[in-house]
């Protein structure tokens, strides 16, 4: 994420009208990830910034990153969409939320983690969803290259199509590690985004309520 982008902006308020210039954020990219050339390109960046890769202690580090970067893109290979697949039929028509998920994502920018937590509310058209399934939504969605403005409307998008929900509020809050580790070395600041869909982002009163629930606590 540019630093730009940082500062602790909450858009709650202008929430993403109008087309959206991501049109394919959730397609599932299945060939996975490719081991060896992770391996052989962080044996390249060692080499590049002076260090020796056949020295002891990073002997095996190409293939630790390996994985660590199959684990942490592990997302791409899926539709997080699928989570919301199995729905139960109910009367419920008041807002549902979870507050709280945790995620841990990588910058696309500079390829280094954020970490933060999503707050989920949506409001049933007849179907709701297991619980845990909101979170497994963040999960995969935050496994592959991202900006979080972009995880944040992915997320709302799913749950609004795939429950076909009255309304979807999505809140994530999280720090970035490209921002507090080099550039403007900012410790402690946290960038908060929003996305609002259905009477959540068309009646003013509908947002406020939600809004008041996911920051009761905060
Ligand atoms: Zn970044």
């Amino acid at each position: 994420m540019e630093a730009s982008a940082l500062s602790k902006s909450n858009n709650q308020d202008d929430n993403h009208r109008g087309a959206s210039p991501y049109v394919d954020r959730n397609e599932p990219r299945p060939q996975g990830v490719d081991l060896k050339r992770i391996e052989a390109a962080v044996r390249e960046i060692l080499d590049a910034v002076g260090e020796d890769p056949d020295r002891e202690g990073l002997l095996e580090t190409p293939a630790r990153v390996a994985r660590m970067y199959a684990e942490m893109f592990a997302g791409l290979k899926h539709d997080a969409g699928r989570h919301l697949a199995k729905v139960f039929t109910e009367k419920y028509d008041e807002i549902v939320l979870v507050r709280d998920i945790s995620f841990c994502s990588m910058c696309e920018h500079h390829l280094l983690p954020f970490t933060g937590t999503a707050h989920i509310a949506y409001l049933p058209s007849g179907k709701v969803v297991g619980l845990s399934k909101l979170a497994r939504v963040v999960e995969e969605v935050a496994r592959r290259p991202q900006v979080q403005e972009r995880m944040t409307e992915t997320v709302a998008d799913l749950i609004e199509q795939r429950l076909e929900a009255r309304g979807v509020a999505v809140v994530c809050e999280a720090t970035h590690s490209c921002m507090t580790m080099r550039g403007v070395r900012k410790p402690g600041s946290l960038c908060i985004t929003s996305s609002m869909r259905g009477v959540f982002r068309d009646d003013s009163s509908s947002r406020a309520e939600v809004l008041g629930l996911i920051n009761r606590g905060a």
